[in-house]
């Protein structure tokens, strides 16, 4: 048996925000990031629809990027003070990610970290409180998927927590808030929506409900990634619905290895952070290559050849061609291709390559990738990634 979760509701389209109207409740806290929600004006706006219903609301703000676990005790705990019945969380995946993981505790606040990160092991939500999620970028798609990141910074470790019950209730795309997005964040977050895409469309858990989720999206990021990355608004719309689709499918088919390696080496060099999108658009062209080996993936990266348009006589050149576009869209928005191109120091990656490609492999995210990996191979792919040499293994 199988299982397909989504919100129950998704309202998307212009004014999409005004949904909160038709909302039932009596206390909302709305989970916010640093401050972007407010100077645009959007803040006020969930407030005072909120209000005009007759629901109290409360304020938490200042989730910072990659949320740590004191911020979500934290919010637990005003959620308990507050009670709300309602989360709204609001802005880009952090913010969202911490209220998932702060709706946790403030229902069961004996619960531990270490009991959650077991996947699938959640205690039943929605005993205080329902869930409602507002994406401000495009790309995580945590406003439909039954994920959070949190970190640990103490110990330096991430905990994914992934369970249906930290599913929202009610997603609300409205690309307004999209229009905010600086041009490196659309590339970015634009790039981790293809990567969901792609990854889920060759997990080995697709599934004929997720597959055409994931076509969709990469029709989508296809035709207008470069558009939004140029300012097109109306592009900038429909990369907000592509990526959400992407977030669909890969909610419920998983990811490979792409983000197994985007996780453990977004903080690992001293050089500084590699963003978690740019890290996917990077290792995704070299990751399609290993993955083509198994026959039956090469023939569903043809696929998603074929879906956008490419034309080629073989399943080779299909593949080939579809990396040759990912790089294509990397150059137009001036992502680099290589580790050593994006300014990682050669002495640091060999060091810590062999940690780091370990951690990898015992990724969340390894499990459901079309091909195994063990470390010793998975170093060699990074070392190819570092020098932008061919993988022919
Ligand atoms: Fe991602």
């Amino acid at each position: 048996m199988y299982r397909f979760t989504l919100p129950r509701d998704l309202y998307y389209g212009k004014d999409a925000l005004e949904a909160l109207k038709t909302i039932k409740g009596k206390k909302a806290i709305i989970v916010l990031g640093g401050g972007s929600m407010k100077k645009f004006g959007f803040v006020d706006k969930v407030v005072s629809y909120l209000n005009e219903v007759g629901i109290e609301t409360q304020l938490f703000e200042g989730v910072e990027p990659d949320p740590s676990v004191e911020t979500v005790m934290k919010g637990a705990e005003a959620m308990r003070d507050f009670e709300p019945d309602l989360i709204v969380a609001m802005g880009g995946g952090s913010p969202i990610d911490a209220a998932k993981a702060m709706w946790a505790f403030y229902e069961y606040p004996e619960v531990t970290f270490e009991q959650l990160i077991t996947p699938f092991s959640f205690p039943e939500l929605r005993q205080k409180a329902r869930f409602i999620a507002i994406p401000s970028t495009s790309g995580t798609a945590t406003e439909v998927t039954a994920f959070s990141v949190i970190t640990d910074y103490q110990k330096g470790i991430k905990y994914p927590l992934a369970d249906f019950n930290i599913t929202p209730d009610v997603a609300i795309v409205d690309p307004a808030l999209a229009e905010t997005m600086p041009a490196k964040l659309v590339a970015h977050t634009g790039m981790d929506a293809l990567t969901h895409a792609i990854e889920a469309y060759v997990s080995t858990l697709h599934t004929t409900f997720t597959d055409p989720l994931a076509l969709k999206a990469i029709d989508i990021v296809d035709r207008k990634l470069t558009k939004s990355f140029d300012g097109d608004m109306e592009a900038r719309e429909e990369m907000h619905y592509g990526q959400c689709l992407a977030g669909m499918a890969f909610s419920n088919a998983l990811l490979g290895i792409v983000h197994s390696m985007a996780h453990k080496t977004g903080a690992a060099f001293s050089t500084g952070h590699i963003t978690h999108g740019l890290a996917n658009a990077m290792y995704l062209p070299y990751v399609i290559k290993y993955n083509s080996k198994v026959e039956e993936a090469a023939e569903r990266y043809a696929d998603i050849a074929k879906s956008i348009g490419i034309t080629a006589e073989s399943t080779t050149e299909y593949v080939d061609k579809l990396r040759a576009r990912i790089v294509e869209l990397n150059d137009y928005m001036g992502i680099p291709n290589t580790l050593k191109e994006f300014g990682i120091i050669e002495e640091e990656f060999n060091e810590k390559i062999d940690a780091i490609a370990e951690n990898a492999v015992g990724d969340a995210c390894t499990g459901s990738n079309p091909r195994a990996i063990d470390p010793a191979t998975m170093k060699k792919l990074f070392t190819c990634i570092y020098y932008g040499i061919e993988v022919d293994f």
